[in-house]
This record gives C-alpha cells, sequence and structure tokens, in this order.
C-alpha cells in the first residue's frame, strides 16, 4: 500500500490518502430538512437551510455516485437529515441499486415515514435499513425529539421487517439522564423484532451545542452496565472499518457500540461524505470541504471530477474524532455563531 495513491482492493483500485486509507464508502445525504429535533443533533429553535435550487438532482448524484466509484467507493448510505423527506427516493435508490459496482447499499432513518416507504425501498433494490431509536417511551421520545412519532417509528421497524430487510439495525445515541436507564429494554425489543442494536456514544459535533463530557455515557459504562446485568460479554471479531465493535451476550445477543466519543476510529475511517447540495467533506469534523456541484454544473469534463475526487482524497489527513481526543475543557466543537452562518456545519446537513 502506499500512502496517498491507488490501491487494487476487492477487484476495484481505490483511491487512498496520506493516512493510507482507501476511499471505499460514501454517505450520501439527500436532504438537510429534518422532521425531528433530537436533542444532541438539532436542539436550536431555528435553523439556515440549503437552498432548494442547490440540492442535487437525482440525475446528479448518480453522476458522481459513478465517479467515486471509480475512485474506490462500492458501499452507499443514504442519510440526511431525514432521507425519507426526499421526495421520490425510491427512484434514486433503484438508480443506485442498478449500479454494478454497488455491494451494498443502506439507509439510515428516523423511522418516521417508514412504514408507508418500506415496500417501495425494498422493490427498488435497497439491501438493508438501520432507524435511530433512542428510547421506546412516548412520552420521553416526544421530550427528546419534540414530535410524538414513537407509534410510527415502530410502525415503521414493522413494516420494515414484513417488506423483507434482514439485518435491520437500530441506533441509540445514549445520554445520561435521558435514555441510559434503557440499555436492557432497547436490546429486549431488538430481540423480539429480529434487530440489532448499536448503542451509539454522544459526540460533540456540529450541531451537538449542548454536548457536554459528563451526558457522554461511554462504551466502558455500556459494558460494564451489561456485564453487572447478563455477566460476561463476549468480543465479537471482523469489525474491519465499520465503525461499531460487536459484542454478544451469554444468551446469543448480539450488540454494537460505536464509541466515537472515547475510543475513535479514524485509523480504519474509509468513508467520505457528500451533502444534499454537492459538498464533498472528508470527516464528521471537517470545518470545509470541497464543492463539487459547480464543476458539475458548469460543466466541467468528467475527467476534471474525477481527478478532482482523487485528489482531495489522497491529501486527506483527516482524524477529527481522534483529534478530540486530548482536547481538555471539551464543550460542544462548532459555536453556535459559526453554525449560524454555515448550514455546512451541521449535522443534520452532513449527515450521521
Ligand atoms: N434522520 C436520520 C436518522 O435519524 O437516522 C439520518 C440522519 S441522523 C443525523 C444520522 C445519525 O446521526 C442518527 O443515528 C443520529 O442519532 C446520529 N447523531 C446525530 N447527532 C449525534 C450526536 N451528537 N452524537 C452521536 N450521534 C448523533
Amino acid at each position: 500500500m502506499r500512502a496517498g495513491g491507488r490501491l487494487t482492493y476487492h477487484a476495484c483500485v481505490a483511491v487512498i490518502d496520506t493516512l493510507g486509507r482507501p476511499l471505499r464508502s460514501l454517505r450520501l445525504s439527500v436532504t438537510d430538512r429534518c422532521n425531528l429535533r433530537c436533542h444532541y443533533c438539532m436542539p436550536e429553535d431555528e435553523y439556515l437551510w440549503l437552498p432548494r435550487e442547490d440540492l442535487l438532482t437525482f440525475e446528479e448524484i448518480l453522476e458522481l455516485a459513478n465517479l467515486f466509484a471509480e475512485a474506490g467507493v462500492d458501499r452507499i448510505r443514504l442519510t440526511g437529515g431525514e432521507p425519507l423527506l426526499r421526495r421520490n427516493l425510491p427512484d434514486l435508490v433503484a438508480g443506485l441499486a442498478a449500479r454494478p459496482w454497488l455491494r451494498d447499499l443502506a439507509l439510515t432513518t428516523n423511522g418516521v415515514l417508514l412504514a408507508d416507504a418500506a415496500t417501495a425501498l425494498r422493490d427498488a433494490g435497497l439491501h438493508r435499513v438501520t432507524v435511530s431509536l433512542d428510547t421506546l417511551r412516548r412520552d420521553r421520545f416526544q421530550r427528546l425529539t419534540r414530535i410524538d412519532a414513537l407509534p410510527q417509528v415502530l410502525a415503521g421497524i414493522d413494516a420494515a421487517r414484513r417488506a423483507g430487510f434482514e439485518g435491520l439495525k437500530l441506533d441509540s445515541v445514549i445520554t445520561r439522564g435521558d435514555n441510559d436507564d434503557e440499555l436492557v429494554e432497547l436490546l429486549d425489543y431488538a430481540r423480539a423484532v429480529d434487530a440489532e442494536v448499536r448503542f451509539i456514544e454522544y459526540m460533540d459535533v456540529g450541531g451537538a451545542t449542548k454536548w457536554r463530557p459528563e451526558a457522554v455515557v461511554s462504551r466502558t459504562e455500556i459494558l460494564a452496565r451489561l456485564t453487572d446485568r447478563f455477566g460476561a460479554i463476549m468480543p465479537l471479531p471482523g469489525r474491519d472499518s465499520a465503525p461499531a465493535e460487536r459484542f454478544q451476550l451469554p444468551d446469543g445477543l448480539t450488540f454494537g457500540i460505536i464509541a466515537s466519543t472515547t475510543q475513535p476510529f479514524c485509523g480504519a475511517c474509509d468513508r467520505a461524505r457528500l451533502t444534499a447540495d454537492g459538498v464533498f467533506l472528508l470527516c464528521l469534523y471537517a470545518q470545509h470541504g470541497t464543492d463539487l456541484r459547480r464543476p458539475l454544473r458548469a460543466p466541467a469534463p468528467a475527467d476534471t471530477l474525477r481527478r478532482l475526487i482523487a485528489a482531495v482524497w489522497e491529501g486527506r489527513a483527516d482524524r477529527g474524532a481522534e483529534e478530540r481526543l486530548p482536547v481538555r475543557e471539551r464543550g460542544n466543537y462548532i459555536p453556535l455563531r459559526m453554525l449560524k452562518k454555515d448550514a455546512h456545519l451541521e449535522m443534520h446537513t452532513r449527515g450521521g
């Protein structure tokens, strides 16, 4: 492997960055809008939205996806904002699913609109669904998201199963005093719906304007609490570049932990991000990105865009979560006044 060059991997040439990390996976945000106001992501009353005319069309997204594939991407996750707010999303899914280079096509959703969309998404060729679910208590859901929508989310999970999605994942951001008393309930629910929970540490990303270290429930603490309750927990091998470490309870139930805050895994990060208006980001913590919309619409020749994507990744040295680790007196990462000026700094714009 050569740093800042190219690497042949899975029969396809992947561009690699300055730290030797190949470009394999693309998080595609299809909208910055969301129908929930989760306390760790969109706690403010007002937001600056991306201008509608700036949003990439599906044709533009497909064109860029092909160019990213030539740089090594073979896995795509659709995200947002809330991706199911994007009209005709199954059309985009069908367009992506038809690409011969695509090995994995997943969606991260809050589930509120999933009940009506699950079958169409499955028919369009979506491979996998992850639903964000932080609580099973309706009043708590409303308090943490400012919307009374837990029944819709649970119906969405049910619909996803009936539509035939296997390997359903449930992502739960655990925050102290909010839902850290629900670890066991969330595991029991996952068992009942044949899903796998991934407990996510609260991150101090842009958007998390109320973040404070005391609110983080660490991987270590989660494991200690579950060990107290269930007995010895076994780590499972085979993580590769996946953000979640997987574990097994003595009764065989598996779950994951994404310890981005206390034990970041930047060394294995192969993820590029593309915002709904075409900004290419190298890290969830990146403060700047590369605008691909402008050259795409110019229109620049495909080769120019191809070279731009490769050059940006080859220059990548980002390891945002690891760089945050030694910071003392850690508070929220991006000051509110900066977030109010640049929507691209928000978590809901860049996708989780
Ligand atoms: N709306 C979709 C959803 O709710 O899954 C997709 C976008 S959301 C930004 C993607 C993921 O980011 C969700 O699982 C959410 O819980 C996670 N997330 C947002 N802010 C976070 C934070 N401060 N710390 C950890 N995870 C966060």
